[in-house]
């Protein structure tokens, strides 16, 4: 996240002179319902309520650290993104930001489809009864069997990702005597972040084939000679956690531009392009998303004015959300245990879960809200960090933050807008267990994914 942007908090400990963090909201008991699920309330004792159940109920059911996930807020994000692009787009949720079997069904009934990478990802969507061809399959380093096993599942497309995966995707497909569909990933130059945009000439990145030196024409050249192959458009995905719309236009300008350059040179326009995912979520206070229909209408404005200068029919579009849906929907619920102040520091807590549950502020130095949710209390703030219980200064889960001052052990504190890229990329670092997902609605939770047990750790010990 760019820190750079944010207006900077007013400094609360005088040895604080670097580093980012919120002034104190004026009343810490008051949840901010931009980084909370929508079903989030204090009931009438002060402890946060998801779905009409109390923390307190929660945490004794199913212990901490765990995640709640807000189920109902789950659909309705995708409704709104399904219904902002309306019946002549398709909305892909990105399926590593968090998958299991439920969030399958959840897609499949709320209408939308599903972008997975990997052949764990594909068989979980396979086995909760996701369509095939609803299924679109990405990754740089596609296995043979993966592909194998996309193409005899007959997913909706495959996103081609370098030249030797044209061929071995034609190959294969001809061997299975079936035309498969497929997209070009193409990287158009433009590097998104949080807050800017910067568009390059050249791409040094794994993903994609280059627009800028003429690869990716080469590439829809041998993609449209392969009999195995129905190209059916041109993909890109610039980044994450964005809200600057600018480099989606740049983006799909040059996306536009290469649909003109084949409808020229090859006398067909193809009919689809997908513009990927990466739309930002409040984390804090300070970040404001875009809602989706304010995303979709300016992605097909885009879209249709550089057709029509280009004189192309507008092609069907397609995005790919994952973020954006899941992230808000789920908070993560730890028991407060040691409590260690340091004099003119700040104060760390520590939780009974860490970097094994939520590795992205170690990863990409993320930031994260928290707030005391077994009860409320009147005590002034105190600038914490909140962190783990693994072996690493690093094991960092919210750097700067305030919680009340008379913070206790055994309190429950939530760190909101888990939903994404949290249990999709826990580990078992120090022999953890990973916490599990329970989905709250109406009344009722229920485990989706199961909290790991230290009998599964043992049965994948065999030596
Ligand atoms: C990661 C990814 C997404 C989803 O990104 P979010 O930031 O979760 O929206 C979409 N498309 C592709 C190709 C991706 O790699």
């Amino acid at each position: 996240m760019s820190r750079s942007a944010h207006p900077a908090g007013p400094r609360h400990a005088d040895v604080l002179t670097e580093g980012h963090y919120s002034a104190p909201a004026a009343d810490l008991n008051v949840l901010d319902e931009k980084v909370w699920s929508r079903t989030v309330t204090r009931d009438a004792d002060g402890a946060l309520t998801v779905g009409g159940i109390t923390v307190a109920r929660l945490a004794e059911e199913f212990g901490t650290p765990a995640y709640f996930l807000d189920e109902s807020d789950f659909r309705a994000r995708c409704r709104a993104w399904a219904d902002a692009f309306g019946p002549d787009a398709d909305v892909f949720y990105a399926g590593k930001a968090f998958l299991s079997r439920a969030v399958v069904r959840w897609l499949k009934e709320e209408g939308l489809n599903l972008d997975v990478c990997s052949g764990g990802e594909l068989t979980t969507a396979l086995d909760a009864g996701m369509p095939a061809e609803r299924i679109a399959f990405h990754g740089n380093n596609k296995t043979v069997a993966e592909i194998e096993r996309a193409v005899e599942a007959g997913v909706g497309r495959i996103v081609l990702d370098s030249f030797q995966e044209i061929v071995r995707v034609a190959h294969i497909a001809q061997r299975h005597g079936v035309r498969q569909r497929v997209q070009i990933r193409v990287t158009v130059g433009v590097e998104a972040h949080t807050h800017e945009f910067i568009a390059t000439a050249h791409e040094d990145q794994k993903f994609g084939i280059a627009l800028a030196d003429g690869q990716a024409a080469e590439a829809v050249r041998r993609a449209l000679a392969l009999d195995g192959l129905e190209l059916i458009g041109v993909h890109s995905h610039i980044g994450s956690q964005i809200f600057d719309m600018a480099g989606f236009e740049v983006s799909a300008r040059r996306v536009v531009q290469l649909l003109a350059e084949i409808r020229d040179e090859h006398g067909v326009e193809l009919p689809e392009i997908d513009l990927g995912g990466g739309l930002g979520i409040a984390y804090t206070s300070e970040d404001d998303p875009r809602e989706p229909h304010e995303i979709a209408k300016a992605l097909s404005d885009i879209v249709t004015r550089e057709c029509e200068s280009a004189k192309l029919r507008t092609p069907r579009i397609s995005v790919e959300p994952g973020r954006a849906i899941v992230g808000p929907t789920a908070f993560t619920l730890y028991e407060v245990g040691t409590i260690k102040p340091l004099e003119g520091l700040r104060t760390y807590v520590s939780v009974d879960g860490g970097m094994s549950d939520n590795i992205r502020t170690a990863l990409y130095d993320a930031e994260y809200s928290v707030a005391l949710v077994s009860r409320t209390s009147d005590a002034e703030p105190m600038l914490v960090r909140v962190v783990g219980k693994h072996c690493e200064s690093g094991d960092i889960v919210v750097k700067d933050a305030f919680l009340p001052a008379d913070l206790a052990p055994g309190d429950l504190i939530a760190v909101p807008a888990t939903g994404a890229y949290c249990r999709s990329m826990a580990s078992n670092y120090n022999h953890a267990l990973r916490p599990p997902v329970v989905a709250v609605r109406d009344g009722e939770a229920r485990v989706i994914v199961r909290r790991e047990t230290e009998e599964d750790l043992l049965r994948l010990d065999v030596g």
